[in-house]
């Protein structure tokens, strides 16, 4: 017997536990933590995710419908182990905010008297109405840097050019915007990029088809390498009505069916291989309870993709 043949088990021991971090090093890139999961009329439990990556407390808050709510629910579930107003102040590097409606800025909005000095990331147009028609003086106080005076300077407002990925401040995130089509308004798409680890996370949008935009379809062409190299771990999408909902007014949201046309999109550039398997986080459904069941009936009858749903819980961590 050989010296290598010898060493051969010793060197197995030696770097097992090597090779298992590796593997969860591998297996997770990014933490994510709900703060708010639902499309309405709920005002506890609105759409906002924090999301850092693996093992770091530097997180960002794409969207922030529900702020201090979620924190506490998070805290109560062990999610964190230090106070709710640390996790505001410290933890919370910067938000994201897909778009200007009410259900995904209120909970920045009415958390800012107590908030640290941070960055609102947003595209033009709602970085826009954020300064004309929330941080003003007859909504609010007027807590940016910019707009109305006097302005007390809390939060810097950060224009996302579509296409460009920026490196977002106190984190190790970059962060590319997309626009999205969501009835009379942009929304965003916000691809988090961590170490060549990517997730998707997209504010309300609708149905290529019915709000007559390619932007969907161009979006799941940006992405398709990395789904197909396996880099994208995540896309959260909304899925606000059951299929009952007529395309007239679906308001620029998707339903199950559309959902999965979208996803049809992709997986025809990627290939069904690729996408099978792929976590897809549904974000934004709409009480009533017998709305929401309907939805989760009929993704999972839809499913052709044997894409991984996953439906998100305000507080408690996801690990990807
Ligand atoms: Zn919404
Ligand atoms: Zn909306």
């Amino acid at each position: 017997m050989n010296l290598k043949r010898k060493l051969l088990p010793f060197l197995y021991i030696f770097l097992f536990p090597v090779i298992v971090l590796a593997q969860t090093s591998k297996g997770t890139a990014f933490k994510l933590v709900p703060l708010g999961v639902l499309g309405g009329i709920d005002e506890s439990n609105l759409s906002a995710y924090m999301l850092a990556p693996a093992g770091s407390n530097n997180y960002i808050c794409l969207d922030a419908g529900t702020v201090h709510y979620g924190i506490e629910k998070a805290v109560a579930n062990k999610t964190f182990n230090v106070p709710a107003s640390t996790v505001l102040r410290q933890y919370i590097k910067g938000y994201f905010i897909s778009h200007s409606h009410l259900d995904h800025i209120a909970g920045l909005i009415i958390n800012s008297p107590e908030d640290s000095t941070k960055n609102i990331y947003a595209l033009n147009d709602c970085i826009e109405t954020v300064k004309t028609h929330y941080f003003t003086w007859k909504s609010w106080a007027n807590f940016a840097d910019q707009g109305e005076t006097p302005a007390l300077k809390k939060y810097h407002y950060k224009v996302l050019e579509p296409g460009t990925e920026t490196a977002i401040e106190n984190t190790e995130l970059k962060v590319q915007a997309f626009p999205l089509s969501h009835s009379n308004l942009t929304s965003t798409a916000f691809l988090v990029n961590s170490n060549d680890n990517y997730l998707l996370y997209l504010g309300d949008t609708g149905p290529d088809e019915i709000e007559k935009s390619n932007n969907l379809q161009n979006l799941w062409q940006a992405v398709a390498q990395l789904v197909k190299g396996k880099k994208l771990k995540a896309i959260l999408i909304e899925v606000s009505f059951p299929n009952e909902q007529p395309d007239k007014t679906l308001f620029g949201h998707l339903t199950p069916k559309w959902l999965m046309t979208e996803m049809d999109k992709l997986a025809t550039i990627t290939g069904a291989d690729a996408v099978k398997g792929l976590n897809i986080v549904v974000t934004h459904l709409k009480p009533p309870v017998t709305s929401i069941s309907k939805i989760k009936t009929q993704l999972k009858a839809a499913n052709k993709l044997q894409l991984n749903l996953i439906y998100p819980q305000q507080g408690k961590a996801l690990n990807f």
